[in-house]
């Protein structure tokens, strides 16, 4: 059994990020999306709004789940008895960024990241776009997966 953990803040969980987590599941058994929790940050939507649609979109899958975590994404990932931390790559800044935090954990904690390439459609949405046309009060509803 395969496990991966896809962690992210997920303010707002994006069709970008659905998509990450529904090609995932061809690659692995279970995803557990973690939302990291930052104390000392400020988040947008709120944390129970957050986890109460991430399950709405996947309540019809019983692979996925979703968890709430704080502090550093290996130990979580340990805890879990995760196999793989699992993240997308839009750009050539996601890239980098990535790689930089996949070359540590991996040193830190042996735990492998999976990197998979963003599909062309979804490459410009983020949430901090969302976030942004929400504030000036626009429509985001295509930007998000739908609720089953
Ligand atoms: P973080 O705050 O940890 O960067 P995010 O919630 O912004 O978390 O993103 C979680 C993961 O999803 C990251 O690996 C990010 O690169 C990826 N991601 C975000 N948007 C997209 C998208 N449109 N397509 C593919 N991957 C994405």
């Amino acid at each position: 059994m395969k496990t991966a953990i896809f962690p992210g803040s997920f303010d707002p969980f994006t069709i970008g990020h659905y998509d990450i987590v529904m090609r995932g599941l061809q690659l692995f058994d279970e995803i557990i999306i973690g939302i990291g929790r930052n104390a000392s940050k400020q988040s947008y939507f709120p944390l129970d709004e957050r986890i109460k649609t991430i399950q709405s979109v996947f309540a019809g899958e019983a692979r996925v789940r979703v968890m709430v975590y704080e502090g550093l994404t290996i130990n979580f990932a340990q805890a879990q008895n995760a196999d793989c931390i699992l993240r997308g790559v839009r750009s050539v800044q996601d890239f980098e960024y990535e790689r930089n935090i996949a070359d540590a954990n991996k040193q830190l904690s042996g735990i492998e990241t999976v990197l998979l390439y963003t599909q062309p459609e979804y490459a410009h949405i983020s949430s901090s776009l969302v976030r942004e046309l929400h504030s000036y009060g626009n429509d985001i509803s295509t930007l998000l997966p739908k609720i089953n």
